[in-house]
């Protein structure tokens, strides 16, 4: 599997949201786990619920949990079967799940520790987590998908870890120009919008191909953030007027709506389809949790080209 592909998987995992909001428990054990691989733990790709991580889960829960979110690994554990990204053994090397079973609500840990031996990532994933570029990149596209704003708490937390010196701020340019990252994020964004420019609505697809771009809001350079609530579809004209700050999302009475530029001129031909954009809403996506975030949108409009 195409690194890519993986990042895509890290990138969909599905999470409980009867709480209305998403929980973050399966992003938070799956830092863990590859801390611990880091360390040189599990070496032969064989997981163990031991304390050990156990306890470096509890760690990430603290920084990236809510109140009311429970730092139990066993729900994690036992749901991330279901995203492709791990299987459970018996101590006979049976599969504890099988795909296509209905996975029910997750076992006790008593009765899981009873239950299973061990849990072997999907072979490709691990053979990338032995490479520290890989690695590091892995890491990175869970905390921009889910943890964008405790990236900085997050990487103290895995230096300390390591016990090595921290760090000084990462290498920016690293991950923005990787290419499994910024797929990732296109390919997420494109889908969210169903292939439709949020300014004009257009939406051409061929195959494979797409019209359209998926876009910053804050550049990922700054905000080192892949959240899809960071970004938007637009096809090659819009996204050309956003990145000058000739348009920009905006907000007015609840409602999510296009602001032009004040300097753009509707007499003047060519600048009279931006400025008829003024107030007319966003094209959004279906699902709310997806809907620019207000601060990704004040970071534009407050860049909006003025005199
Ligand atoms: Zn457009």
């Amino acid at each position: 599997m195409a690194l890519s592909d993986l990042t895509e998987r890290l990138y969909n995992l599905r999470r409980d949201r009867t709480s209305g909001y998403e929980k973050p428990y399966k992003p938070a054990l799956l830092l863990a786990i590859f801390d611990l691989i880091e360390k040189g733990s599990f070496s032969d790709n064989r997981v163990f619920l031991t304390d050990e991580l156990i306890q470096r889960y509890r760690d990430y829960i603290k920084v990236v949990g809510g109140p009311r979110d429970t730092a139990r690994i066993q729900y994690p554990f036992w749901f991330l079967c279901s995203d492709g990204i791990w299987q459970i053994f018996d101590k006979a090397g049976n599969l504890v799940y099988n795909p296509g079973d209905i996975i029910g609500s997750s076992p006790s840990i008593k009765r899981l520790r009873a239950m299973m031996s061990h849990a072997s990532l999907e072979h490709e994933l691990f053979e990338y987590l032995q490479r520290p570029a890989e690695q590091a990149l892995l890491r990175s596209a869970v905390i921009s998908r889910y943890f964008p704003g405790q990236r900085n708490l997050l990487q103290a937390l895995h230096q300390q870890y390591l016990q090595t010196e921290p760090i000084a701020a990462e290498d920016p340019g690293k991950y923005e120009k990787d290419p499994a990252r910024s797929q990732a994020f296109a390919r997420t964004i494109k889908e969210v919008y169903d292939y439709r420019c949020a300014a004009c609505g257009i939406r051409v697809r061929f195959r494979e191909l797409a019209l359209v771009d998926a876009c910053h809001l804050i550049p990922f350079s700054e905000s080192f953030n892949d959240h899809p609530t960071n970004g938007m579809a637009l096809c090659k004209n819009h996204h050309w007027a956003l990145d000058r700050n000739l348009i920009s999302p905006s907000e007015s009475d609840g409602s999510l709506i296009w602001e032009p530029s004040p300097l753009l001129d509707d007499r003047i031909e060519g600048q009279r389809p931006l400025v008829q954009l003024a107030g007319k809403r966003i094209l959004l996506p279906r699902e709310r949790k997806f809907y620019p975030a207000v601060k990704s949108i004040q970071w534009r409009v407050t860049r909006l080209a003025r005199l």
